[in-house]
């Protein structure tokens, strides 16, 4: 079928958005990898300021520029550079925002996982850590800052979304067992804290992405078809997931349309979770 450029709301290369999060201010981590540079541009797109965070000073001016060339029209697009395991570092990203009105949104997605983490006997103790203060507390410290932030300018509503993983739901026989058990933390404090701060209007939410075509994976993958197989077979769809496909499900938890959607686990995996056996 034809795609109608104009219906997709790209027009000469340059896509438009319909300003779904108009009036939002967001903080993303992690915003120079895969999923986070695609929901800068989503968020960017749609109207929102958006503070891109992420480790990497080098890559993330890069993804700014990247998000400037496609949404030329974005609002307000600035870059801090954060270690989200460092808490210090983490509310001074928060308090960047103060000066534009304060948070509205936070997407704590910055994540590892790291090419020595294995099974229960063969995963080095330092790896274990690195990988908890990275995806358990640098989370914990997004969303601790966050509420503190919405508290301090009032705000009557908040969007917290925060990156787990399939692995937090279903068992994965090629181990990785501190990245498993940091993202089963992650969808647990999330439920916890959506019921929390509910009466207060922030909501929580976690995204569940399935194995996905961004450099996380990918360069662990490499060359090798064998593993690369090993993970596609389980695809109903025979492919791993886009990037852009998360940050939709994060523009939508986001965006004021998700707003009876609180404690949910997003699962966005093409189906992989519900497959039994999968087409040949
Ligand atoms: P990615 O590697 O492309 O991007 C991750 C980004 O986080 C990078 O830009 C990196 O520089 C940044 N980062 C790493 N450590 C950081 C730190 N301490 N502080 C701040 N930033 C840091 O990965 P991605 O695929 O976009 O992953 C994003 C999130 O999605 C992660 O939490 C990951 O665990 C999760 N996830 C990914 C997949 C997948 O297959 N790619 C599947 C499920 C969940």
């Amino acid at each position: 079928m034809a795609t109608n450029g104009a219906a997709n709301g790209v027009a000469n290369g340059v896509a438009h958005g319909s300003g779904r999060l108009t009036g939002k201010n967001a903080v993303i981590t992690g915003a120079a990898g895969g999923i986070g540079l695609e929901t800068s541009i989503l968020f960017a797109r749609e109207g929102a300021s958006v503070l891109m965070a992420d480790i990497s000073a080098p890559a993330l001016e890069k993804a700014k520029a990247k998000v400037l060339t496609l949404v030329p029209s974005a609002k307000r697009v600035e870059t801090v550079v954060c270690d989200v395991s460092k808490e210090a570092q983490v509310q001074a990203m928060v308090e960047h925002v103060d000066a534009w009105g304060g948070l509205d949104v936070i997407f704590n997605n910055a994540g590892i996982m790291h090419a020595r983490d294995d099974d229960a006997v063969n995963t080095p103790e330092e790896i274990w850590d690195l990988t908890m203060d990275i995806n358990v507390k640098g989370v914990w410290y997004g969303c601790k800052h966050a509420v503190a932030s919405l508290r301090r300018h009032g705000k009557k509503k908040g969007s917290i979304i925060n990156t787990a993983s399939v692995v937090a739901l279903v068992g994965s026989a090629t181990p990785q067992l501190a990245y498993t058990a940091s993202k089963g933390a992650v969808l647990a404090l999330s439920r916890e804290l959506a019921i929390v701060h509910a009466r207060e209007g922030f909501r929580v939410n976690s995204l569940c992405p399935a194995p996905l075509n961004t450099p996380l994976l990918q360069d662990w993958l490499g060359d090798d078809a064998a593993k690369r197989h090993r993970r596609e077979v389980h695809f109903p769809s025979g492919r791993f997931g886009e990037a852009v496909e998360q940050a939709q499900a994060v523009l939508f938890l986001a965006s004021d349309e998700s707003s009876f959607v609180n404690g949910h686990d997003m699962v966005v995996d093409g189906g992989m979770t519900k497959a039994y056996v999968t087409p040949e």
